[in-house]
């Protein structure tokens, strides 16, 4: 059985491992006064051989898209961070950055070396008020210890709550101060990104995972993963289980063994549903226990990877209910720029608010299935996209349960059993 494999989360429990000195234990900051002495080029490289993919979603290699940066252009390069964890049950960076946030800051040295950039910018939620301060504070001591300041600046932003400046260009808008909408591409942030300069935009454990890799070698990053997906990364586990949290484990675990190490489902319930990488992923079932979570393998059986947010439902939940509020969410949030993501994510609330109480027919089920494809493949961004995956994919599963609220007049569900804020081993 693959074992839980702690890189990232190595130091966690130890009540110093957010200080500098408590990184310093540990060998923090070796690999950056590594890297500042090595070729750019050969880090790049080396992020390249390691096989580091993007943790925020995509799973775009690293070192790739380090190379897209032109070179000799005598033009600013800028690293963006991108800290504005807001997809529903991810729940990664934040944990990342109030333990440790010193490993990103080594990562954005290291990065900046790389891509020969001066700056570097940490744009974060402005909601997690405890993080910012952890974040500030971890700044403000790698200054006094001339870890920056020489060369390379770390510039941290608030941002103001929207979820879809998580998505690279409308956070990049938003960092120059516009309203946060997406960005048509061409051009990619790699040819004009922030101030129309090429620009990275990686996530925060993208970077976090940079000085392992510097310190360690690519062999070492290779002898994690699968074939294709390459190395450890944070799970985070939430929902009807007993034991919620991160769980950092080689590319390829499969959620029962993430279970069987974590202490399962709660107690006397059995699993319903799942979310592989957040709610804009297709949801899996009890079926895709043993589908291994990497790149290939979660888009192999019909989802995504994603921000390997794994949502866990028992069977007391209604996917009807739970599937509104995620599409409530999605609603909100769509920034209105395009019209099959605003007006049609409005047009899924009604219809889904209708069915789960018990008005709906079986024509506004076609109705959904219909708008969701209207909105798939057509929206300006991957929001649009994202909001239908829950919808089309709980249909897929659980088709009879929709008709159960339609012939029942309302849900079947027991309203205080289906919580989904219920305690653990309740
Ligand atoms: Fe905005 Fe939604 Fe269109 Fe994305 S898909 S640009 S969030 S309206």
């Amino acid at each position: 059985m693959t074992q839980l494999t702690p890189v990232l989360s190595a130091h966690w429990d130890e009540k110093d491992s957010f200080t500098i000195e408590g990184y310093k234990r540990h060998g923090g900051y070796t690999a950056s006064a590594k890297a500042l002495t090595m070729d750019p080029d050969a880090i790049i490289q080396l992020i390249k051989d390691s096989g580091l993919r993007g943790r925020g979603g995509a799973g775009f290699p690293t070192g790739m898209k380090w190379g897209f940066i032109p070179q000799g252009d005598n033009r600013e390069h800028y690293l963006v961070v991108n800290a504005d964890e807001s997809e529903p049950g991810t729940c990664k960076d934040t944990p990342l950055l109030m333990a440790n946030p010193h490993v990103l800051i080594e990562g954005c040295i290291i990065a900046c070396h790389a891509i020969r950039a001066k700056h570097a910018f940490i744009y974060i939620r402005g909601e997690v008020t405890h993080v910012v301060r952890r974040v500030n504070q971890a700044i403000e001591d790698a200054y006094k210890a001339g870890l920056l300041g020489n060369g390379i600046d770390v510039v941290l932003h608030i941002g103001a709550g929207a979820y879809i400046c998580g998505e690279e260009t409308a956070l990049l808008d938003s960092l120059e101060g516009f309203r946060g909408q997406p960005r048509l591409r061409p051009p990619f942030p790699a040819i004009a990104g922030l101030y129309a300069r090429p620009t990275v935009v990686n996530n925060v454990e993208s970077i976090a995972s940079v000085p392992a890799i510097i310190a360690n070698g690519a062999e070492w990053y290779q002898s994690m993963g699968t074939e294709k997906s390459k190395g450890a990364t944070l799970y985070s586990l939430s929902g009807h289980v007993n034991n919620p949290g991160q769980f950092e484990a080689p590319l390829g675990i499969t959620l029962r063994e993430i279970l069987e190490l974590s202490g399962g489902i709660r107690t006397g319930h059995t699993l319903k549903f799942w979310t592989p990488g957040g709610s804009s992923t297709p949801l899996f079932t009890a079926e895709h226990l043993d589908v291994p979570l990497d790149y290939e393998g979660v888009s192999a059986a019909g989802s995504m990877l994603g921000t390997k947010a794994l949502q866990i439902f028992d069977e007391t939940t209604c996917v009807v209910r739970a599937v509104l509020r995620w599409t409530e969410f999605y609603k909100h949030e769509s920034c209105g720029k395009c019209t099959p993501c605003r007006e049609g994510t409005w047009w899924l609330v009604q219809l889904l608010r209708d069915l789960e109480a018990g008005k709906g027919t079986e024509a506004d089920l076609a109705k959904l299935l219909d708008l969701c494809d209207n909105i798939m493949g057509r929206s300006f961004c991957a929001l649009g996209d994202g909001a239908t995956s829950p919808i089309t994919s709980s249909i897929k599963y659980f088709r009879d349960e929709y008709i159960a609220h339609i012939t029942h007049g309302g849900c079947p569900f027991d309203p205080v059993a289906s919580t989904l804020f219920a305690g653990a081993g309740a």
